[in-house]
This record gives structure tokens, sequence and C-alpha cells, in this order.
């Protein structure tokens, strides 16, 4: 018999609820209390991973230490919790039919005619279960993306339900986040959605055991009571979620709700300890009552859609709470710049990351971007293709080699300072298969980003097939611009920086996947500070500017 129990967190009404905040947060709360705690997120989409999904679908990748790409929710998971998660923690209806056709292709199935019952809610229990294997987890959390109603998610709402039923009521908890819509014109709350994203529930055999709203105002004792009675949950299990400026407020008003408290109350789960939210509302007051600010120019080419870079904000606001500083990120169009526009666009910036990305479309302002930060001494951090456009941009400006580029944008380059990776040549297909997860990265003593790190060894994610071209290494170097990290085992260089200058640091790895709440990752830390450092100087330039 397993003790591990189980947690389904689902959606109704709308999407973009933030379910998956509600679901770290709960997970948090539980993991505060002495439990252990791990999210699943299961995709409704027939995609086999989001790794080869467009930003603009579903915002940023998501990549864990052991290569899978995944829904950007598992970084909000990561974050809250500061525990690595896997392949495991993030399943789409692609990945299970994949898995049962190859079943059935192996003649598993012995003859029977395969279906969506029971195989393909089979799989989808198998999967759910598999992280409670070995009772390596007190609690599975597992969020069923989509909102209730839709028809792709309906196979994982009749496992879950199964599995309330084979598991029974004290081992299993539905949670059902909806929206509770505000009419300014009659100054009410309005709570028949929910009602009727319940009754869909129901449709499907499953009773709330937890409703969480989500509301622009406060929620009246009149509220919860009709909801409660409308929705059959104990008036208790109705539970507010109000809008907050921060997502990392959330889990210190949920648990004002007392969210957690009731979860433990209806799974019977022993041995809980208080939870002492201290350093965690210590960040979210640093978030909240700022002392200072900095402006960060984030330049990328999908950044119409700001979850599209969701892991690098988090990742700075966790390094600007470090200092109680708020930090203003710009969102910049690379597409948009141009050598004679730069100044305009970058010059009140205290810092510059280049995102990462592929294939042509903004190249030119990315590498144009690189070199003004550069000239003018303004921190940079170049992460992935941001990293490269640095090389790029240095190899023509200051190495004098013309055209230089990546034979990612231009395969007949003379100058190839970025080229395909080796292991990469023979591959056609794009799915899973580029240089993904963690690998070990040995950094140069006595270089900046040694003293960041205070480590001479690290392991870091990555998502790329380009790499800096070791041929061009000398000359890069002999001008200044140091591998101070390389992958041991490949030589592969993974940071390049720039000596002579505050900050120019260019990461072939995403550093923005392991930032979380209580842990800032170092490179944003020192980024933010360098920033900080620089707005100082620039405001103390522009001041002797206004004197003159
Ligand atoms: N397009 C580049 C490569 O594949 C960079 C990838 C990235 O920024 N994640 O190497």
């Amino acid at each position: 018999m397993s003790f591990t129990k189980y947690i389904f967190v689902t959606g109704g009404v709308t999407s973009s609820l933030g379910k998956g905040i509600v679901s770290a947060s709960l997970a948090m709360l539980l993991q505060e209390r002495g439990l252990s705690v791990t999210i699943q997120k299961l995709d409704p989409y027939i995609n086999v991973d989001p790794g080869t999904l467009n930003p603009y679908e579903h915002g940023e990748c998501y990549v864990t230490v052991d290569g899978a790409e995944t829904d950007l929710d598992l970084g909000h998971y990561e974050r809250f919790l500061g525990v690595e998660t896997t392949k495991a923690n993030n399943v789409t209806t692609g990945k299970i039919y994949q898995e049962v056709i190859e079943k059935e292709r192996r003649g598993d199935f012995l003859g029977k005619t395969v279906q969506v019952i029971p195989h393909i809610t089979d799989e989808i229990k198998r999967r759910v279960m598999l992280l409670g294997q070995e009772d390596q987890y007190d609690v599975v959390l597992t969020e069923i993306g989509g909102t209730v109603g839709d028809i792709e998610s309906l196979p994982y709402i009749e496992a879950g339900r199964q599995l309330k039923f084979e598991l029974g009521p004290t081992n299993t908890l539905f949670i059902h986040l909806t929206l509770v819509p505000y009419l300014a014109a009659t100054g009410e709350l309005k709570t028949k959605p929910t009602q009727h994203s319940v009754k869909v529930l129901l449709e499907n055999g499953i009773q709330p055991d937890i409703l969480v709203l989500r509301a622009e105002k406060n929620l009246t004792s009149d509220i919860r009571r009709k909801v409660a009675l409308f929705c059959n949950v104990e008036m208790d299990a109705v539970i507010e979620s109000v809008d907050v400026s921060t997502i990392y407020e959330v889990p210190l008003l949920l648990q004002k709700e007392r969210l957690d408290e009731i979860t433990i109350r209806k799974l019977n789960l022993e041995k809980t300890k208080t939870p002492d939210l201290g350093p965690w509302t210590e960040v979210v007051n640093r978030l909240k009552n700022p002392e200072c600010a900095v402006k960060i120019g984030l330049v990328g080419k999908y950044v119409e859609l700001a979850d599209s870079y969701k892991s690098i904000m988090e990742s700075l606001s966790h390094a600007g709470a470090t200092y109680r500083c708020k930090v203003e990120i710009t969102c910049i169009h690379s597409e948009k710049i141009t050598e004679d526009n730069v100044n305009e666009i970058l010059a009140e910036q205290h810092g510059i990351i280049v995102a990462p990305g592929f294939g042509d479309r903004g190249i030119d302002g990315k590498i144009i971007a690189a070199r003004y930060a550069r000239e003018q001494e303004i921190p940079f951090l170049g992460i992935c293709l941001g990293m490269q456009c640095a090389v790029i941009e240095f190899a023509r400006n200051i190495l004098g080699y013309k055209d230089a580029h990546s034979t990612e944008m231009d395969k007949g380059t003379k100058y190839p300072v970025i080229d395909l990776m080796e292991e990469q040549k023979g591959i056609t297909e794009k799915g899973g298969t580029m240089r993904l997860g963690a690998w070990d990265c040995k950094i140069r003593e006595g270089t900046k980003v040694h003293k960041f790190y205070n480590k001479t060894f690290i392991r870091e994610r990555h998502r790329h097939r380009y790499e800096f071209n070791n041929t061009f290494l000398k000359a890069f170097e002999d001008a200044g611009f140091l591998a101070s990290g390389i992958n041991p085992d490949s030589n592969l260089v993974e940071i390049m920086e720039l000596t002579g200058h505050p900050f120019f640091i260019g990461v072939q790895f995403h550093p923005e996947y392991s930032s979380t709440v209580m842990k800032p990752h170092p490179l944003f830390i020192h980024f933010v500070k360098s920033s900080l450092d620089h707005s100082v100087k620039h405001k103390d330039k522009k001041e002797v500017l206004a004197r003159k």
C-alpha cells in the first residue's frame, strides 16, 4: 500500500487563472510543513513536448536538468520549491499517445481494440503514479492543463476520477480553480460561472473538495456561503485568491486562507510541522518595498508575449530582491534596433540582456545591442544566442573578421565563429535533439565568473545546437575576450567574459532555469549589482551634463 497522497488541480471558466502558481504555492506550503512534495503538469496538447513550439504559442520552453523540454509551469514549481524537476514532471497528450501506440505496435495489448478508455486513461494514471513510486514523495500534486469542459482535457479528468475511486477519498484530493468576475456596473462578484464549471466537473464524475476562486475583490462571507451551498463544498474550503503585485505573495495569502491546513485535514496527512514562512515573507517584503530601481533592457524577438522570457524575468526579480531593488524590465524588439537608433533605444538602460533564440529574424538588432553594451560599458549578459551575438559582434568589430557570423544564419560565412556542434551534424529531426539538460563547466580561476560563483566546477542547463568555434579562440583571448568557462570533456566554450569591462558576460547555457526565490542565481545577482553601480554612474554623468 502506497502512502503517497495525490492532489489534482483543475481550472474552470477561463484559462490563465494562475493554476501553476496556485499549485506551486500549495506545494511550497506543504513542503514548509515538512512534507516531501513534487508537482507534475499534464498538458492536453498533442505535441510530444513544447520544444518544437514557437514561444508565441505557450511562452518559454523550460528545460529540466535531465534534458526534458517542458512547459513553463515547471519553472514556477522549481522557483517556489527549490527542488529540481525531471522528465516525469511534464506529460503531454502527445507523449501518452506515443507510448500507447508503441505498445500497440509491439503487440502488448494482445489483440484488444485500443481505446481512450481504458488504454489512454491507464497510461495517464501510470504517469501520475510513477512519481509516487516507492513512496519517494508524501504528496504528488498534478496540475491538469486546460479548462474543464475542453474536449482534450477529458481523458485526464477521467483518469483523475478513476484514481480517486481506486485510491480512496483520503488519498486523493481535487482542487478546482475558477474565476469570480466582478461586474463594475452593479458592483457585484458573480458566482454563476463557478457554479457552471463545477457542474461540468460533476458531469464528469468529480466532486471538487476545495475551490479556489480568483477574484479582483475580496469575497464576502455571503458569496462563500452561496458557492459552498451550490457547489457542495465545505464553507472553509472555499478559498479566495485575489490579484497581487508579485506572484510570490500568493502562498502567503493562500496560507491565510488556510489552504494548506484544509488540504492536510482532508488528506489525513500526519506529522506536519508548523511552517516557517519568515524567510519567504522577507523576500516578498523586499519585492514589495524596494529602496532603489534599476532599468534592464531585455532584447529579444518574442517580446510581444512576456511569458516568452518568463524565467529570465523571474531571475531578475529574485536578484533584485537581494538588493531591495526593483528591476524595471523593458522588453525591446531586436528587429527595431538599428545602428542609427540604438543609442536612442538603449541609452537609458542600466543593464542589457540579449535573450536566447533561434533563426535569423531580429539577429542584427541583437548584434548591434551587444556592441552598444560593450562600447558604452553597460553591463551585458548574453544568454545562449545572446552570447553567440556578443561573439559575432566582437569578431566583426574588434578582430576585423568582416561578415563573421554563426552558420545558423549564414552557412557560407568566411568566419564561422559560431558553428554547428559536431554531434549535431547528422541530426535531421527537430524534436528533443538539441544539446539539452545540465552539463559540466570548469571555470577559470581569477575570472569574474569565478568570483561570482565562488566555485571551479558548476553544472548548468543547455538548449542549443551551435557553439563557439574553438578554431578562433586564441584570437579572441589575445584580444581580451576570454573563455572563462569550458566543458571539461568536450572543450566546448560555456562562458565568455570580456576583460576591462565592468560586466560583459556571455553564457552558452541558461542560468535563468536555476534561479529560485530563496536562492537567486549568482550571475543574475552580480548582473543586477553591476547594473545598479552603472545606474549611479549614469545618474552622476547626467547631473554633470545638466550642470554644464
Ligand atoms: N540558436 C542557437 C543555437 O541553437 C541558440 C539557442 C538558444 O538561444 N537557446 O545554438
